[in-house]
């Protein structure tokens, strides 16, 4: 696959300490070939790698003390920059928003209309979904099954003009206090100018707020192609991939809105009526690039320039002059890197440590910070003598509770813990120190 591809070829830059030129231009030539195989349009494949090239042989990259890393970072964020910006917003703006599904038979219209709604009306909306493919009864049929099991009515009038249906289904939305309505148009196996011209027929009679696109993307290039078609006729407002959950080879995903210009506002992971989610670029590189070694990386590499702070936060470790100010220090290290055992993992040595019971979230941070600015200089650096009205204090000078300050100081002392646990495990040596 093209993770399983992109891995190998970082896996590579990565055995090699400082980079040349030739060893990046040997790694993007690879990266073309991954991509080109993942069914990625030329075009697009060109354009990204050429950037990425610049990018990667610039002197950031060269002089940093892990150059194979950024590389990936760039890779990283160029593919985040090709599928981006993230724009699954839908335009609520008129009374009742209007959403036509348009697509190839078999994308995952009906599918993904039912899915729509469903996640609609969990957002407090009152959709419809309208029977407008009428070309077998069954197309029919299957919205009203999948009507039921989301539990939102479907409008249909038999196999009369889905014209017709389209407008008498806005009239019923508007009787019936319906804020949303989702048309399910036909689909042919290939596109076809009778098909074309019954969606902008619909299109003309509704004036639909959204005209989404849904395209499998198991489909690769083709699902592209097909997608530069639709809106050339009917200027899409955005696509949804279905069946990323299957063993796509990302190229869709990759090339769809670099080809078309159009966002790709949801996408489509399982047949199960909740597999619809926003789509996020970011969670999209992720995965190509995938999620576990790579995407740690990646957040080593943006934390670069914090290694010297990890270096003395190591010499800090070792003299286990660990006080609140470095535990203040550490925090907001965390805040930029996203999670503490990611600091302490940058440490040599460390990274097999359990951190049960240090994890916080960003909430947590805010006020964890607000707690330890509210302690005296030798409050900070000798926590021992911080007694119960102390705590009281603390407590009432950062706007928090004695259990918070509590908290705070447990985790410092587990913090401590560790650190010392890790103290002993390198002074007796049995652990090699593993390169950054
Ligand atoms: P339509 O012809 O465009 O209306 O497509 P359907 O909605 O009938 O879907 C065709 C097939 O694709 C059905 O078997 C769906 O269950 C399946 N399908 C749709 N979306 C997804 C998806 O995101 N993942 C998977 N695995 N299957 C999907
Ligand atoms: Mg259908």
């Amino acid at each position: 696959s093209l993770t399983q591809k992109l891995n190998d070829i970082f896996k590579k830059l990565r055995g090699k300490g400082k980079l040349s030129e030739a060893d990046v231009k040997q790694a993007m030539k690879e990266v073309r070939l991954a991509l080109l195989e993942a069914d990625v349009n030329f075009k697009v494949v060109k354009e990204l790698v050429a950037r990425i090239t610049e990018r990667a042989i610039g002197q950031e990259v060269m002089e940093s003390l892990t150059p194979a890393q950024q590389v990936i970072k760039i890779v990283n964020e160029e593919l985040v920059a090709l599928m981006g910006p993230a724009q699954s917003k839908i335009d609520f703006s008129k009374d009742i928003t209007v959403i036509m599904m348009v697509g190839l038979q078999g994308s995952g219209k009906t599918t993904t209309a039912g899915k729509l709604g469903k996640f609609f009306a969990k957002d407090g909306k009152k959709p419809l979904l309208v029977a407008a493919d009428v070309y077998r009864p069954a197309a029919i049929k299957q919205l009203q099954v999948i009507g039921d099991k989301v539990g939102l009515p479907v409008f249909s009038m038999g196999q009369q003009n889905p014209v017709d249906i389209s407008k008498a289904a806005i009239e019923y939305a508007r009787k019936n206090n319906h804020n949303v309505v989702i048309i399910d148009t036909a689909g042919r196996l290939h596109i076809d100018d009778e098909l074309m011209d019954e969606l902008i027929n619909i299109k003309n009679a509704v004036n639909p707020s959204e005209i989404l696109l849904v395209v499998d993307s198991m489909t690769g290039q083709d699902a592209v192609n097909v997608a530069e078609e639709f809106n050339k006729k009917l200027s899409l407002t955005g696509l949804i991939l279905t069946k990323l959950d299957g063993d796509t080879r990302g190229g869709a995903a990759l090339s769809a809105k670099a080809v078309t210009g159009c966002p790709i506002k949801f996408v489509g992971m399982g047949e199960k009526l909740d597999d619809l989610e926003s789509f996020y670029p970011e969670r999209m590189a992720s995965r190509i690039l995938g999620m576990g070694d790579v995407l740690s990386l990646i957040e080593k590499a943006t934390a670069d320039f914090d290694l010297k702070k990890a270096q003395e936060l190591e010499e800090k470790l070792k003299t286990q002059n660990f006080d609140l100010n470095d535990f203040m220090e550490q925090l907001s290290q965390v805040k930029k890197m996203g999670s503490l055992s990611q600091i302490l993992d940058m440490i040599p040595g460390f990274s097999q440590q359990k951190l049960k019971g240090v994890e916080v979230d960003d909430k947590e941070l805010v006020r964890i910070e607000a707690i330890i600015s509210s302690m005296t200089p030798s409050e900070r650096s000798d926590p021992s003598i911080i007694n119960g009205s102390r705590r009281r204090r603390i407590a009432a000078g950062s706007g928090t509770a004695i259990q918070d300050v509590n908290r705070l100081l447990k985790q410092y002392e587990q913090t401590k813990k560790m650190i010392k646990q890790f103290t002993r495990i390198e002074k007796s040596g049995k652990k090699s120190r593993q390169k950054l």
